[in-house]
């Protein structure tokens, strides 16, 4: 399929999405189990891999490729001002093109020498089913996890009703960067953050068993914002000269300071 193709087709077509994209969906539900998610939480929740600022990290992820994005191939950098652009052209609140400007910083941590599996991708909860409204859910025949009794059934190890943030996700950059900015932004944009790749909840309504009133409160600003990082994805790369210097600004204003990563 050519980016053609993929682009009359719509945004996130899977179905013929390029080998590496199915590859990649293949490792990540095989390689992330609650233990994993886990593990790799404590690991990272000490932030103490880097200090930089949230601008030095914009710069750093000018590099990166997302190997689960079937829409494009622009590094991040570029990814963050043509969501960031959308926001604002949709005259969205300031604290939201902010957060559309930094929602995936969270990826440095593949230059901290992650693998993709453990930053980028749809996320999903673990310790409960893997449901198929989960884009590629075929793939989890090959996690352990689906054959472990306890993580059977629609709620799994949690009470029903418990609220997300009590349920580990599978690992990555959302959660990551959500601890990274704690208390530094508006709740509203902390939950963007935190959820912005749960594609199976706030697109396609699913695990609602496990949401408590804050979710049910906070997750159609996800919605809103999804729109933004889904629907901007353009095959050319954004007029930086003119963007930088605003965004720059921006990030001044709301994030001044040295962060730890
Ligand atoms: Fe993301
Ligand atoms: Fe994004």
């Amino acid at each position: 399929m050519t980016g053609t193709d993929r682009e009359t087709a719509g945004h996130r077509s899977f179905e013929g999405a390029p080998a590496h994209v199915v590859e990649f969906y293949k490792e990540n539900h095989r390689e992330q189990t609650f233990a994993v998610a886990r593990a790799k939480a404590a690991r990272f929740r000490g932030l103490g891999e880097r200090k930089m600022s949230a601008w030095d990290a914009l710069l750093e992820l000018d590099e990166l490729v997302d190997e689960s994005d079937p829409d494009i191939e622009l590094g991040q950098l570029d990814h963050a001002l043509q969501t960031a652009e959308a926001a604002r052209v949709a005259a969205a609140p300031e604290w939201l093109v902010l957060t559309a400007l930094v929602h995936d910083l969270g990826k440095v941590l593949c230059l901290f020498g992650e693998p993709q599996w453990a930053v980028v991708g749809d996320t999903f909860p673990l310790g409960c089913a893997f449901r198929e409204e989960v884009v590629f859910h075929e793939h989890f025949s090959e996690n352990p996890d689906s054959r472990e009794p306890r993580y059977a059934g629609a709620t799994g190890v949690y009470e029903p009703g418990c609220g997300l943030d009590a349920v580990t996700m599978s690992w990555g950059h959302d959660e990551y960067l959500a601890r990274v900015l704690e208390g530094r932004l508006p709740p509203e944009a902390h939950y963007v953050i935190r959820y912005h790749s749960f594609y199976a909840a706030h697109t396609h309504g699913a695990y609602q068993e496990l949401f408590d009133e804050r979710d049910r409160e906070l997750m159609p600003w996800v919605r809103r914002f999804q729109a933004f990082d889904l629907y901007s994805k353009a095959p050319d790369a954004p007029e930086r000269g003119a963007l930088l210097p605003n965004y720059r600004e921006l990030l001044e204003r709301w994030l001044p300071d040295q962060l730890d990563w």
